[in-house]
């Protein structure tokens, strides 16, 4: 004990002055000293916990061994929580091992405004893996063969620009083209701001495509992320015949704060989260995430019925 405060002491000493008093080790002196390096040797502990193997949980503090967080589909073990799930994982999560045929992985955004910094900004996010902000692809659910899109908040706050707006548009269309049932999981801060009017657009077109899918009597399934926000909750993801949202996702058109500016009124508590809304009807239920395929493969075979009973008639 002894050798270990004498280094401290030591450490500490040496910056600011050079010698101030000859060490005589002893009393006050020595429990003064004590304290300081005491902190610092907790501080540099916990910096010697090594990166990407423990993840404290956001809401109740827990620290969660990665591995255990992953394999819970990255929900605490503890309290629940739901952190944010790549778009990659979570269609490993819903569709059957090997059965996912993605569509127009390889459409890439194009900086048509010229916008600064945007073309050096989509090639660093691309460097990470994905193309853009949405994974799409046809893929059996359970039984049910399915017409997936799943955004990724990981892409440039999964944002919607004209890939986004394309690739779903396309993935309805071919949901309506093969009588498939379309799911789309959204997470978004909204439409993409490089992109201008072009993001805007794309809620006019998956809105346009869901209506022909709807014409097609068809269902359509909006599952509701944290967060999604803005263009996104303005369009495609608010207009499902069923709208599902996990646990505390948090969603909105504006947020809480400019509202709050806008009304100069206090929000109620629990304002914009899954919970409220689902109290207030806009949507229908909420769904854990460990739940979710189990819980969408329940609500195909009800909504499928009549679709099942036609083909097996024709
Ligand atoms: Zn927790």
């Amino acid at each position: 004990m002894a050798t270990t405060t004498f280094s401290k002491k030591a450490l500490g000493v040496d910056t600011p002055e050079p010698a101030v008093t000859p060490p005589p080790a002893n009393s006050n002196n020595t429990t003064s000293f004590l304290k300081k390096p005491k902190m610092g040797s907790t501080k540099s502990r916990k910096r010697d916990i090594p990166e990407g193997l423990w993840t404290k949980c956001k809401k109740c503090s827990t620290m969660l061994y990665d591995k255990d967080l992953d394999e819970n589909l990255k929900v605490c073990l503890q309290c629940g929580f739901h952190f944010t799930l790549g778009a990659r994982e979570r269609v490993h999560s819903l569709v059957e091992t090997c059965s996912f045929e993605e569509m127009d992985a390889e459409m890439t955004s194009v900086d048509v405004l010229q916008f600064p910094a945007y073309p050096k900004k989509l090639a660093d996010y691309q460097t990470k893996g994905a193309k853009d902000a949405v994974i799409t692809g046809i893929g059996r659910l359970s039984h049910h063969r399915v017409a997936l899109g799943v955004m990724d908040f990981g892409f440039l706050g999964g944002s919607m620009g004209s890939v986004v707006g394309e690739k779903l548009a396309r993935l309805i269309e071919v949901g309506t083209e093969k009588a498939l049932p379309v799911i789309i999981i959204s997470t978004s801060g909204g439409a993409r701001m490089y992109e201008g009017m072009f993001s805007l657009m794309q809620m006019a077109k998956t809105c346009a495509a869901l209506a022909y899918h709807a014409k097609a009597k068809l269902p359509y399934i909006s599952v509701l992320t944290d967060p999604t926000y803005a263009g996104v909750m303005a369009s495609y993801a608010s207009v499902g015949d069923l709208i599902l949202a996990e646990p505390g996702a948090m969603i909105g058109f504006a947020g809480p704060r400019v509202i709050e500016a806008t009304t100069q009124s206090d929000l109620p508590p629990g304002f914009q989260t899954a919970e409220f809304l689902l109290d207030h009807g806009l949507i229908d239920a909420i769904v854990p995430r460990k739940e979710l395929k189990e819980r969408l493969a329940f609500y195909l075979d009800f909504m499928m019925s009549g679709q099942q009973r036609a083909a097996a008639t024709a």
